[in-house]
């Protein structure tokens, strides 16, 4: 297969988990392909591919999130993830099922499985896209209100219900939609944090199809021998619910610490710009933007961040941002809900004060 374009509409999600858990991303990619299948047409099912061991538990969950049917390869080869084991498995369950389209999380082991995978079928990727669409009416109407682009060809050929892969370019300051016409799937990993979960439904269910497992111990040419958890791994800016990110206009260390204060006290997790990891104050693990993460807080505090556009494209889609900066004119402003126009050091003081918090 891969080489010409076939009749099967189904769109895959790859149903990520670690230790027993769906990750965020798989659930926001499946909300997705729901949206995406739906726009193919009745033909079209959204697809989960479960791979692990003793993950059974998991089938609900992914029904309960819109899958139509979970394909699921279980396995004690399969416990841990490995590159070899689980490219097998998803590249052979591809070949023999025939997706129209595949989607990916662009998490570490999404962007190490995704490009081994479309080599092996001999299609296209698109790397960390943040938007997708089939080519309707519905796409052309808002390429015609929302930018400049030429939709002329879209048009002509409306009935190829093509997926439109967008993704940032150029440092973020541009915005590229790919195509892939003539090889299948149609494949690509998406950003985590930028699209939505469909609304639970426990009562959905649907089919479980097994997989044929063909591996052996030899397929697998690595060994894990220990996992060891680092703080990065206890971070999880992806699933925070209240950011409390700050930029090079913390200053200086007291900065830094005031900062990690105000996010003890309104039970927040720390981030930062690119400029304060250069600056030596964080961890490049708590950078938001086009090269760090994206999330999708309910509350996004900016404290000292001027907004630059690579650091937008990973918070924008945030609930409420609330801003803090002692320059009016701050980026950051035209797309806060709240705009604080003040030193920061003045402002977090009073609010941690106002909740109560005395020591500081
Ligand atoms: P600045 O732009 O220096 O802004 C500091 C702000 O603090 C100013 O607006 C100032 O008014 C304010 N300020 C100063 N003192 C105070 C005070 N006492 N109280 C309140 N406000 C104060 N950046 C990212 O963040 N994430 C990315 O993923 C990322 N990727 C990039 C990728 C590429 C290819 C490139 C070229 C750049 C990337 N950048 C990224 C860098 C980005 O362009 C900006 O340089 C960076 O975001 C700026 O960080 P900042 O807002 O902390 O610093």
């Amino acid at each position: 297969m891969s080489t010409k374009v076939k009749d099967n509409k189904n769109v895959w999600v790859y149903a990520e988990q670690i230790e027993g858990r769906l990750t965020n991303v798989a659930l926001e990619i499946l909300g997705e392909g729901y949206r995406l299948s739906r726009e193919i047409g009745e033909e079209s099912k959204v697809c989960a591919i479960l791979i692990g061991e003793n993950i059974n538990h998991l089938v609900d969950e992914l029904f309960a999130y819109g899958a139509d049917i979970v394909y699921i390869a279980n396995d004690s080869l399969l416990k841990r993830y490995t590159t070899d084991g689980y490219t097998k498995i998803i590249s052979d369950a591809i070949k023999e099922y025939e997706p129209e389209i595949v989607l990916f999380g662009a998490t570490h082991i999404g962007k190490d499985l995704a490009p081994r995978i479309a080599a092996r079928l001999n299609t296209g990727l698109t790397a960390d896209s943040t938007r997708l669409d089939i080519n309707t009416q519905n796409y052309i109407d808002y390429l015609k209100t929302h930018t400049t682009a030429d939709t002329e060809d879209l048009e002509k050929n409306i009935e190829d219900r093509n997926l439109k892969q967008t993704k940032p370019a150029f440092g973020g300051n541009l915005m590229v939609t790919i195509t892939c016409p003539d090889k299948r799937p149609q494949m690509a990993t998406v950003r985590p944090g930028v699209m939505d979960k469909k609304e639970k439904d426990p009562a959905h269910k649907g089919e479980i199809i097994n997989l044929r497992i063909k591996l052996s111990k030899e397929d697998i040419k690595t060994e894990l021998v220990e996992v060891i958890k680092t703080a990065k791994d206890v971070i999880s800016l992806a699933d925070a619910q209240i950011i409390c990110a700050g930029g090079s206009g913390l200053g200086d260390d007291s900065g830094v610490e005031l900062l990690k204060k105000f996010a003890e006290t309104v039970g927040g997790v720390v981030a930062c710009s690119r400029a304060a990891v250069e600056l030596g104050w964080f961890d490049h693990s708590h950078m938001i933007g086009q090269t760090g993460t994206t999330v999708k807080p309910k509350i996004y505090f900016a404290c000292g961040i001027s907004g630059a556009i690579q650091h937008q494209v990973g918070m924008q889609n945030s609930d409420t941002i609330i801003a803090i900066n002692s320059d009016p004119d701050a980026p950051i402003f035209k797309i806060a809900d709240y705009c604080i126009v003040e030193d920061f050091k003045k402002v977090i003081p009073e609010i941690i004060m106002q909740l109560g918090n005395t020591n500081i």
